[in-house]
C-alpha cells in the first residue's frame, strides 16, 4: 500500500480523496495556489504544499511544482480527482518516469478514451453499441455532406477533444453543416488546441444513462449500475440520479454486462464511467470517461462501495476485491450540484460565505470544502458542494431531496439552491420524466423564472 498520498487538486474533490486516504490510513498531502490557503483541503491534509499563483496553468496544472512537491514530502502517489490533470496521459507518464504512482487508469487507456473518434472505434470493437456516425474524423465540407446524407438529419457535430460540452454543432439540413461544422471547428480549436471533429446522429429525445466500472487491470472488471444524468443545462450535468427511473433490471443487467466485459478485455484499471445515451429502449454510447467524476456519490449510496477507496488500492496493485454477484442496487440516489451562481443568469458569484449550514440527518451526504468565513476565489469553476440524498426508493429519495434543500442555508454568495427547490417539486421531474432537453425548455418556463427571480 501507498505511504503517502499527494492529492493533485481542490475543492470538494480533494476533501473527498483525503477522506479515503484517512481510512485507508495513508498520510496526505494537499497541493494549493496561493488563493486556497485558507481552504478546506489544506487545512485537513496532514502536509500541505503551495505550488503557485491563482491561475490554474500556473497551479493545479504547473506538473514541475507538483513533482517538486512529491519530490520535497516524499509522497509516492498522486490522486488527479477531476478535471486539472486527470486525464492528462503525459503526466500519468511523467509521474511513471520518476517512479511515482498515478492513481488511475493506464496512460495509454487515458489516451484511447481521450480521443473520441478513438473510443468510439474501441466501444464498436469490444462490442458496446454506438451512434451511428463517421467513421472517423471528417476531412472537409464535401466529406461531411456525403457522410450527413447517409446517417440522416440532423446531425451533431462533434470535437475528438471535446470535453464539458464544448466543440458540439447540431446541423438540421445540409444547408446548416458548412457552418456548424466552421463553428465546431473554431470552438474546439479554441478550446482543445484540435479541430478534428466527426458526424454523429443527432438523437431527438435521448437520455443520459452512464454506467460506473471498475476494473484492476488483471482481468477482472464489474459494473456498478448506472446513473441518470439527462437533467443538463448547455451539455453539463445539474441532477444526477441512480438507478435511472427509465431502466429496468434487465436492462441494466445486459449494457451493464456488456460495458464490464469490454472493460476486462481491455485491461482497464481503476474507476471509470461509460456514457450512453438511451432512446427507445436502444443504448448508444458516447464517451468514455477515465476518472473518478463529480457525480460517483449516487453510484456510492445505492451499492455502499467507496469508489476513491476502490481506486487507491487497485492503483496499488490489489486485485478486485468485488465480484459481480456482491453488487447490490439498494433504494435510489440523488446529486445536486451546488454552486456558487445566481440562479436566474448562471453567472459566477463569487466571494465571502457569510453563513453556512448544511442539511443533515439519515441518508443526507453534503460533499464540500465550503464553510462559514470561506471565501470563494473567482479563478476556478463555481461548485461549491454537492448534497447527496439516499432513500429506501426514489419517493423517499425525492422526500428526502426536498426537506434537505429546504434546511440548506448558504448566505453571502448566490447559488443554485433556489433551482433545486423547484426542481424537486416539478412533476414531470418527480415522475421521472424527462430527457437531454428537459431543463432547458423548463428553465424558459414561468414555473422556472418566477422561483429564480
Ligand atoms: P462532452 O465530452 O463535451 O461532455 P459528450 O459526448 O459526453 O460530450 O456529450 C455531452 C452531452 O451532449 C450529452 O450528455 C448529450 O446531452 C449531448 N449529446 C452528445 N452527443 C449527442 C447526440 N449524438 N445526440 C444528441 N445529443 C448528444
Amino acid at each position: 500500500m501507498f505511504d503517502k498520498i499527494l492529492i493533485a487538486n481542490r475543492g470538494e474533490i480533494a476533501l473527498r480523496v483525503l477522506r479515503a486516504a484517512k481510512e485507508l490510513g495513508i498520510a496526505t498531502v494537499a497541493v494549493y495556489s496561493t488563493a486556497d490557503k485558507e481552504a478546506m483541503h489544506v487545512k485537513l491534509a496532514d502536509e500541505s504544499v503551495c505550488i503557485g499563483p491563482p491561475p490554474a496553468r500556473e497551479s493545479y496544472l504547473n506538473v514541475p511544482a507538483l513533482l517538486a512537491a512529491c519530490e520535497i514530502t516524499g509522497a509516492d502517489a498522486v490522486h488527479p480527482g477531476y478535471g486539472f490533470l486527470a486525464e492528462n496521459a503525459r503526466f500519468a507518464d511523467i509521474l511513471a518516469e520518476h517512479g511515482i504512482a498515478f492513481i488511475g487508469p493506464k496512460a495509454e487507456h487515458i489516451r484511447l478514451m481521450g480521443d473520441k473518434i478513438e473510443a468510439k472505434r474501441t466501444a464498436a470493437r469490444l462490442g458496446i453499441p454506438c451512434v451511428p456516425g463517421s467513421a472517423g474524423a471528417i476531412a472537409d465540407e464535401a466529406e461531411a455532406v456525403k457522410v450527413a446524407a447517409e446517417i440522416g438529419y440532423p446531425v451533431l457535430v462533434k470535437a475528438a477533444a471535446g470535453g464539458g460540452g464544448r466543440g458540439m454543432r447540431v446541423a438540421n439540413s445540409a444547408d446548416e453543416l458548412a457552418d456548424a461544422l466552421a463553428n465546431a471547428k473554431m470552438e474546439a480549436k479554441a478550446a482543445f488546441g484540435d479541430d478534428a471533429v466527426y458526424l454523429e446522429k443527432y438523437l431527438a429525445k435521448p437520455r443520459h444513462i452512464e454506467f460506473q466500472v471498475l476494473g484492476d487491470g488483471k482481468g477482472r472488471a464489474i459494473h456498478l449500475g448506472e446513473r441518470d444524468c439527462s437533467l443538463q443545462r448547455r451539455h453539463q450535468k445539474v441532477w444526477e440520479e441512480g438507478p435511472s427511473p427509465a431502466l429496468n433490471a434487465a436492462q441494466r443487467e445486459e449494457i451493464g454486462g456488456v460495458c464490464a466485459r469490454a472493460m476486462a478485455e481491455l485491461g482497464y484499471v481503476g474507476v471509470g464511467t461509460i456514457e450512453f445515451l438511451f432512446e427507445n429502449g436502444g443504448f448508444y454510447f458516447i464517451e468514455m470517461n477515465t476518472r473518478i467524476q463529480v457525480e460517483h456519490p449516487v453510484t456510492e449510496m445505492i451499492t455502499g462501495i467507496d469508489l476513491v477507496n476502490e481506486q487507491i488500492k487497485i492503483a496499488a496493485g490489489s486485485p478486485l476485491s468485488i465480484a459481480q454477484e456482491d453488487v447490490r442496487i439498494q433504494g435510489a440516489a440523488i446529486e445536486c450540484r451546488l454552486n456558487a451562481e445566481h440562479p436566474g443568469t448562471f453567472m459566477p458569484s463569487p466571494g465571502r460565505i457569510s453563513y453556512f449550514h448544511p442539511p443533515g440527518g439519515l441518508g443526507v451526504r453534503v460533499d464540500s470544502a465550503a464553510y462559514q468565513g470561506y471565501v470563494i476565489p473567482p479563478y476556478y469553476d463555481s461548485l461549491i458542494g454537492k448534497l447527496i440524498v439516499h432513500g429506501r426508493n426514489r419517493t423517499e429519495a425525492l422526500m428526502r431531496l426536498r426537506r434537505a434543500l429546504d434546511e440548506f442555508v448558504v448566505e453571502g454568495v448566490e447559488t443554485t439552491l433556489p433551482l433545486y427547490r423547484t426542481l424537486v417539486r416539478n412533476l414531470d421531474v418527480q415522475n421521472g420524466q424527462y430527457d437531454i432537453h428537459w431543463l432547458e425548455g423548463f428553465l424558459e418556463s414561468d414555473e422556472a423564472k418566477a422561483a429564480r427571480a
